[in-house]
């Protein structure tokens, strides 16, 4: 299986020479396993240069995009993914409904001609739509999982399997608290904390058996610990949470995703040297590195 990233940061753009190293498009990942399929992880702005370099090959593009939830950040590349306007190509959008409105409106109408002047109805290339909740499903020699995670809506995590091999993609997440699950501040559906409410003991132990010996987990680091205690509830994490799910879960290499957008490549190269120096004090030391876009990894 391989995997490349084409868009690391959350929330917003950040385009400029102090994001350079890491990269500022908004979450998007390519991974290919080892048979004819290509599956696409979110489609934030990351997706436009990924659908660029796929035009270049002028061969019919059959792929399956991922989407862990439809916050702008996830979702903003899709109008310029120009290989959706290809005829002969083929896309499978998967996602979660939100309640009663379902991923096919929630997806057609950020397209609609106030935002947009191409219509998501006039796109050339065959749009299927498939819509998840909690359970598993293969494409190709691929298994795929999904588990909410604990972030405002409905926030999907993958586990995508093949070959032995396991990547686990949480790109958004926040510790689950006991005070969470009674705040008004909560955002998060009431069966997704409901489901987190219901595990005995950490109500986080649902992330880390999920994560449970992947040999790469990418997950949430949006902030440094001491952001995190001004943002509590805005659905994220810090790095020492992230890498508390990788020691439990014994990750072989956990990956920092989902970069604050205020914080510069100097910032994240700081988190990335803070996270292993906590390494040293843990029983299990999973490797630690940064997402940066153009990063390419075979597993
Ligand atoms: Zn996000």
């Amino acid at each position: 299986m391989k995997i490349k990233f084409w868009g690391v940061r959350g929330s917003i753009p950040t385009p400029g020479k102090k994001t350079i190293r890491y990269g500022g498009n908004t979450p998007c990942l390519e991974v290919r396993p080892d048979d004819e399929t290509l599956l696409i992880l979110d489609a934030g702005t990351g997706i436009s240069s990924f659908g660029d370099y796929l035009m270049e090959s002028n061969q019919p593009v059959r792929a399956h995009v991922l989407l862990t939830h439809t916050h702008w950040d996830h979702i903003q590349g899709l109008p310029f993914f120009h290989p959706a306007n290809q005829e002969g190509n083929e896309f499978t959008i998967i996602g979660s409904n939100h309640n009663s409105v379902p991923l096919q409106k929630i997806i057609s109408d950020q397209m609609r001609s106030m935002y947009f002047p191409l219509q998501f109805e006039e796109l050339k290339a065959k749009i299927n739509f498939q819509v998840l909740e909690e359970e598993t499903i293969t494409i190709g020699a691929t298994t795929i999982e999904t588990r909410y995670v604990n972030h405002p809506g409905y926030t999907l995590g993958f586990r995508i399997t093949h070959g032995g091999k396991s990547l686990v993609y949480i790109s958004d997440n926040e510790p689950f608290s006991k005070e969470q699950s009674d705040s008004s501040l909560n955002k998060v559906e009431k069966p997704v904390v409901d489901l987190f409410k219901q595990v005995g003991g950490n109500p986080n132990s649902r992330i880390v058996d999920f994560a449970r010996d992947a040999d790469i987990l990418i997950h949430d680091s949006m902030f440094t610990p001491s952001e995190y205690k001004q943002k509590e509830f805005w659905g994220h994490s810090d790095y020492r949470f992230a890498l508390d799910i990788a020691v439990q879960a014994r990750a072989n290499t956990l990956i920092l995703f989902h970069h604050g957008p205020h914080h510069t490549d100097e910032d994240v190269d700081t988190i990335v040297e803070n996270c292993r120096k906590e390494l040293e004090n843990k029983p299990y030391k999973p490797d630690c590195i940064a997402a940066a876009e153009g990063l390419e990894i075979s597993l």
